[in-house]
């Protein structure tokens, strides 16, 4: 057996100490590129969204390095995300690629378990004793490892606004994270965070600095993917703004799982915020899209950035509603629509036109005080 998943953000670097720890065999797909994206779109409808076309690209990839088990998390209706296990494996067998499929649903029904219990009866015969009892504690140093990966992140969001030397914050928090990614145990990964927190705090910085605040909304994956978004986060913070934004992995599991009762909180203010336009659950991420920019707005934020999918539903939606928020709102927001034609070049152009705009704004007195 040997383990695989998408390729998103830094969930390698969790995913990777689970198997690890558990003793199971896996295989981290390669980084997304112009090659995985090619083969994801040569195999897709080209109606679909761009995530499920990067996931495809980023399992065959996979297989044809020598995974042989697919582990993808599941979702629910009105999101196309409900669909995407059952059409990725009618692709990848009408490819003639081998492959066991395990889905890890979104919520815990009997349904959900009853499929999970048919989907595992290979692989259970393939486990080994040491790989069961060392689960629990390997889902416990995953869970540690995101936490990890994610405070040195958010770390990284605001210093980047503040560094002298372009790019320096950006190369601080790779070896950061390369340092966690090399942890073993829980002593480990914590002596990793100290020193990865030295690491990035050491960047240059110019303390008289006064960051602009965007927030980054928007469909997950392009949220959370820099080689989906063109790496849009970073692009923000050297050009001097301090970025926010609330779609983590910690938010989206304690959400699934019903734990976290302040992300629950937040989440909870968005939806109730997104009420003055939106009578019912959109799907995806709609709701909190929308609701997100007003929350955003009201505490003073000079900007959103609202990131979708070609072809996403539930963003479509979003970004028509957000036209109305902004203007309601005064607050600017630029939607970017990401798709498998997108270059560098356009998403800078576009952000640094955006940024210049916020500046003009807060110059003028226009922008929230
Ligand atoms: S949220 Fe949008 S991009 Fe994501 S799966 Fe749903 S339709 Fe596709």
């Amino acid at each position: 057996m040997r383990v695989t998943f998408p390729r998103l953000g830094t969930m390698h670097i969790f995913c990777k100490a689970i198997a690890e720890t558990a003793g199971i065999p896996y295989l981290v797909p390669p980084m997304t590129s112009r090659k995985t994206l090619a083969l994801g779109v040569k195999n897709s409808n080209e109606c679909i969204c761009l995530p499920f076309k990067v996931i495809l690209g980023n399992f065959i990839e996979a297989l044809q390095r020598g995974a042989d088990t697919i582990v993808m998390v599941g979702s629910g209706p009105p999101c196309r995300l409900g669909l995407y296990d059952l059409v990725h494996q009618v692709i990848l067998t009408d490819l003639g690629l081998n492959y066991r499929w395990l889905t890890i649903p979104s919520r815990l029904t009997w349904a959900a378990f009853i499929k999970n219990h048919e989907e595992t009866k290979l692989l259970r015969k393939e486990l080994t004793p040491r790989n069961y009892l060392t689960f629990p504690y390997a889902l416990y140093i995953g869970w540690r490892k995101m936490l990890a990966t994610e405070h040195l992140e958010k770390l990284a969001m605001q210093v980047r606004a503040h560094e002298v030397i372009r790019g320096r914050t950006q190369r601080n928090l790779q070896h950061a994270l390369r340092i966690l990614d090399d942890a073993r145990g829980g002593k480990a990964i914590k002596e990793a965070v100290r020193e990865g927190g030295r690491i990035i705090n050491e960047t240059e910085q110019e303390p008289g600095r006064r960051p602009l605040r965007v927030a980054i909304v928007g469909e997950l994956y392009t949220v959370m993917d820099p080689e989906i978004n063109g790496g849009v986060e970073q692009r923000l913070g050297e050009l001097g703004v301090t970025v926010t934004r609330s779609s983590w992995f910690s938010t989206h599991i304690n959400r699934s799982l019903g734990l976290g009762r302040e992300h629950k909180r937040e989440r909870e203010s968005f939806y109730q915020a997104s009420e003055e336009y939106l009578g019912y659950d959109v799907g995806g991420e709609c709701n909190t899209s929308v609701g997100e920019a007003i929350i955003r707005a009201r505490q003073g934020y000079d900007g959103v950035v609202h990131l979708m999918p070609f072809a996403c539903m539930p963003e479509t939606t979003a970004a028509a509603v957000l036209k109305q928020v902004s203007k309601d709102h005064h607050i600017p927001v630029l939607t970017l629509t990401l798709d498998e034609q997108d270059v560098e070049s356009r998403i800078q152009t576009l952000l640094e036109a955006f940024v210049d705009m916020l500046l003009w704004r807060r110059d003028k007195g226009l922008a929230a005080a």
